[in-house]
């Protein structure tokens, strides 16, 4: 699947309009940053993941499914990704960034993907006030 990472997928073209309806101007792609985040708000200190429900595991959700054929090579492939994203978490946590992930299935409903980008940013914006 890294082939697609960098490419502007449907949902991340929806998180970017919803950001930018929020007036931030995020940033694509940060090559130089653990994990290549989708998008960077570098004054907010915001990184924000888009993440594919199937490919990364978003938990109790329909599209998670797990193809019944290769089990094996599957769940290797999966526990890979979800280690990844968690070991990238906590670098850049530890650097000071507040990672947020949109999952896909999120991104559905346009008006609903900006409420929620909404109000985790500005719980992000909160914490990094009284941190102060
Ligand atoms: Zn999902």
């Amino acid at each position: 699947m890294a082939a697609i990472r960098g490419s502007n997928t449907a949902p991340e073209r929806r998180v970017a309009a919803a950001l930018r309806n929020l007036g931030h101007r995020p940033r694509r792609n940060h090559e130089n940053l653990p994990g290549r985040p989708d998008f960077v708000l570098p004054r907010a200190k915001v990184i924000i993941f888009v993440h594919g429900c199937f490919w990364h595991r978003h938990r109790g959700c329909k599209f998670t499914t797990t193809p019944t054929t290769r089990s094996r090579f599957w769940k290797a492939k999966f526990e890979a990704n979800v280690a990844r994203d968690r070991r990238v978490t906590a670098a850049l946590r530890r650097t000071g960034w507040h990672v947020l992930t949109v999952w896909e299935c999120a991104t559905r409903d346009p008006g609903r993907l900006q409420r929620l980008i909404s109000s985790r940013i500005s719980r992000c914006l909160v914490r990094r006030r009284k941190s102060r």
